[in-house]
Order: C-alpha cells, then sequence, then structure tokens
C-alpha cells in the first residue's frame, strides 16, 4: 500500500520507526523487535538506512519480513550522499525486486571523509537527485523526504531551508516527515511556513519518545532539537530513575501526540527505535483515540 494514500485518508495515523542492526549478530533481536512493533499494527513502519549505505542489506530484509509477514506498510530509507550513482541505482533495483513501494530519500549525513573532499566531485550532493533518480527509475515508488522545523544545520536561514525543500518536494516528493520535534509549537510555526511557501503535500510531525537521561544529551547532540523546560524539568526530576523516567517520556511523547491529533495534524510519526515496549506503551495511550483494538 502506498504511504500517500494512507496520509491522505480521514483517518488519524500513527507510523512507528526502526533501524537495522549495524552487524549480522545483532538482526535476530532487530527483526523480534521490529515484529513486535508491527503487532501493534501501526498505519506503516519505517526502517532506516545506515549512513554510507552499510546495512542496506538489512534495511530491505527487514521492510520486507515486516511487509509480508504482518502485512503492515512499508516505508523503506535510502541515503545518496556517500554512495556512488552505480550502487544507489542497484539498491533502487533491489527495492524494486523486493516489492518496495515507498521509499524515504536522503541525502544523509556529511562523513568526515566526505567532509575533506570537493563536493563537485560527488555522484549527489542533495536529496533531491535521489527524488529524480526514483522518478526516473521507472517504478511507481511513493515517495517521501525529510525536513527540519528548527531548520537544517547546513541552511544559512530557514527561508533557503523552505526554498530548497519545495524544490524537493515539486521533483515528485509525496510527503514529508519532520526532524524530531519536542515542542509541538515549533511544529506549526513551521508548518504554516511551509504552506505560505505552497508546499501543500503531508507532513508528519517526528515524535522521539524520551526514556532514559543519557539519551536526551544523544536527541540534541544529533539533531540539535530544542528542549522545552518541561521536558527539562521531568529528565531532571526523573532521570535518575530508570523506570520513571521510561513513564514520563512515553507519557510526554503521548501527551505531544494527543496535542498534534486535537490540533487537526492526523499523521504522526513516532521515532519508536527498535523499543516495542515504548510503541506498545503509546499505542495503548492512545488506544481509544485511534479506536484501534491493541495488539490485533
Ligand atoms: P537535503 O534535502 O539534501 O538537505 C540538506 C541540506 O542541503 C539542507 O540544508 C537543504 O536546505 C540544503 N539543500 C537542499 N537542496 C539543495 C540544493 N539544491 N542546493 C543547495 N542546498 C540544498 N540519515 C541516514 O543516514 N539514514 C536514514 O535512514 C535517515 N532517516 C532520516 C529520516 C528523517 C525523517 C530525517 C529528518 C532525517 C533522516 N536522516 C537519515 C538524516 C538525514 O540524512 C540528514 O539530516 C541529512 O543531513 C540531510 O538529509 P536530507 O535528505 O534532508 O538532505
Amino acid at each position: 500500500m502506498k504511504i500517500i494514500d494512507i496520509l491522505n485518508q480521514k483517518e488519524m495515523s500513527l507510523s512507528f520507526e526502526v533501524f537495522p542492526a549495524k552487524k549480522e549478530s545483532g538482526l535476530e533481536s532487530v527483526h523480534r523487535a521490529t515484529r513486535e512493533i508491527a503487532m501493534c499494527r501501526p498505519s506503516f513502519m519505517s526502517v532506516t538506512y545506515g549512513a554510507g549505505g552499510g546495512t542496506s542489506r538489512y534495511t530491505l530484509e527487514i521492510a520486507k519480513d515486516i511487509k509480508d509477514a504482518y502485512d503492515v506498510p512499508m516505508l523503506a530509507h535510502l541515503t545518496c550522499v556517500s554512495s556512488s550513482r552505480e550502487t544507489v541505482r542497484e539498491r533502487i533495483k533491489d527495492m524494486i525486486d523486493a516489492g518496495i513501494e515507498n521509499v524515504m530519500a536522503l541525502r544523509g549525513d556529511l562523513t568526515p571523509e566526505l567532509m575533506g573532499t570537493d563536493p563537485a566531485g560527488w555522484d549527489y550532493q542533495h536529496a533531491i537527485q535521489l527524488v529524480r533518480e526514483l522518478k526516473e527509475s521507472g517504478a511507481d515508488f511513493c515517495i517521501g523526504a525529510a525536513c527540519y522545523p528548527e531548520v537544517h544545520p547546513d541552511s544559512s536561514n530557514q527561508k533557503e531551508d523552505i526554498r530548497f525543500l519545495k524544490e524537493k518536494v515539486d521533483a515528485g516528493a509525496e510527503f514529508l516527515t519532520t526532524q524530531m520535534v519536542f515542542d509541538n509549537n515549533l511544529f506549526y510555526n513551521f508548518l504554516y511556513k511551509l504552506r505560505e511557501a505552497g508546499v501543500t503535500v503531508p507532513v508528519l510531525p517526528g515524535i522521539m519518545p524520551i526514556t532514559n537521561a543519557k539519551q536526551v544529551a544523544r536527541a540534541i547532540s544529533l539533531s540539535g532539537s530544542f528542549m522545552p523546560q518541561r521536558f527539562r524539568s521531568l529528565v531532571d526530576y526523573f532521570g535518575q530513575d530508570p523506570d520513571a523516567m521510561k513513564q514520563a517520556g512515553i507519557a510526554y511523547a503521548t501527551d505531544q501526540i494527543i496535542d498534534l491529533y486535537a490540533n487537526g495534524i492526523t499523521n504522526v510519526h513516532v521515532y519508536s527505535m527498535n523499543k516495542p515496549d515504548v510503541a506498545k506503551a503509546i499505542t495503548e495511550n492512545l488506544s481509544a483515540i485511534l479506536g484501534k483494538d491493541f495488539g490485533r
């Protein structure tokens, strides 16, 4: 099923994200976690793609497993910046062969090796080129792309960031998912600016349930996302008690999701990070709101 058809339905959607194992030895535990998350019956699941393509095989393997065994629509991520054109074309062919219908087209982060070289020599500089490559493949992919309510770190200002985002959408991205946001007002302001700029596709806010204090520092350094004082107080108070922190982090994410739904944002994406207990708790918290039987 195409993700865009899910997003365009009137009903609320909730999707979960997983990431592949770095090594073959970790693959079984990732499969177990993704299967348990799939049993929450999310609207769809996404599988990330390791920077540099190191885990590419596993991304497809996981996506295919969930799609075939659990009938959950799958979104497979693909990055381009650290890959050759030949490799990217091979990955696209692998996706077609695996029956993948939905692809998240990403640039990928710039590795230290790339940073020291001239971008003119790279096969891909930006995600828009991957969007075009996917369109030109001839396959009828539904293509998603990333966006940044707090501005991508490489951008000099938000206007420029939104201008490039609109080009990416015009090239064929049918929906957008945001970098993690901890303050819904940042998302609402961003959405307003996108609509003003003529970006009309569905935009999914990315919600990251923080369940341990260590994750906070990592999430901020990776995303640069703003942590509201309300969230900081919660981490300060409960951060030393793992069970309490987990419960508080899930409650905070649930509260964000309910606020989004209540403000007419029907599609929400959760960075569930291979944690079935977190996905289950959030689904349970929202069971009446989503009108679904948990764990069907
Ligand atoms: P782009 O769209 O290329 O944008 C990157 C920067 O370049 C922005 O500042 C933009 O304004 C600018 N730009 C865009 N087009 C142009 C242009 N034509 N000329 C000049 N500047 C331009 N990383 C992974 O490795 N694997 C994943 O699975 C993964 N999944 C992600 C999912 C989501 C929802 C998000 C938000 C991020 C994800 N990332 C992932 C991280 C992502 O790869 C990085 O944030 C990366 O730095 C930017 O990717 P992008 O696709 O947004 O790039």
